[in-house]
């Protein structure tokens, strides 16, 4: 993960924006939000979001073409970062997204491929569901 002392003003605003949520966000969700700083155009956010991607502090949740900070992210942890791989587990109910780290469930995709001469570069894994709390509010919808 790149130091956040790198980054620009802009892409802090989208960071700090995604972290404060804590949430999976839209570029125009960012948007909305970012436009008080100064940032008006989509392609001002997309433009900061690729940077944060390429720094791992952020990542893009394919499925709902969306983004959200990297949970795993602290300053001054340079260690840190997705060269092992990342899964997603996603509500379809309220849309919450965790983060898990799946280092073992990447070796074995990395095996199974690499067997055949495929060369992965990265490993994303999108599990959809439902959360805790929406399982227990069907529950009591139920009764
Ligand atoms: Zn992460
Ligand atoms: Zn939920």
């Amino acid at each position: 993960m790149t130091d956040r002392s790198e980054l620009t003003a802009n892409q802090l605003a989208v960071l700090k924006t995604l972290e404060k949520s804590g949430r999976a966000m839209t570029a125009y969700d960012i948007l909305d939000d970012v436009r008080d700083k100064g940032i008006r155009a989509p392609v001002q956010v997309y433009r900061a979001l690729e940077r944060l991607m390429e720094g791992g502090h952020v990542h893009r949740i394919e499925s709902m073409n969306a983004f959200i900070a990297c949970a795993h992210g602290h300053e001054g942890d340079q260690d840190h970062g997705h060269s092992e791989a990342v899964a997603f587990a996603i509500c379809d109910d309220c849309g919450d997204v965790s983060e898990i780290p799946v280092p073992r469930a990447a070796k074995t995709i990395g095996a199974i491929t690499g067997e055949s001469g495929f060369v992965t570069e990265r490993t994303v894994v999108e599990l959809r569901g439902h959360c805790a709390p929406c399982q227990g509010r069907q529950g009591e919808r139920a009764k």
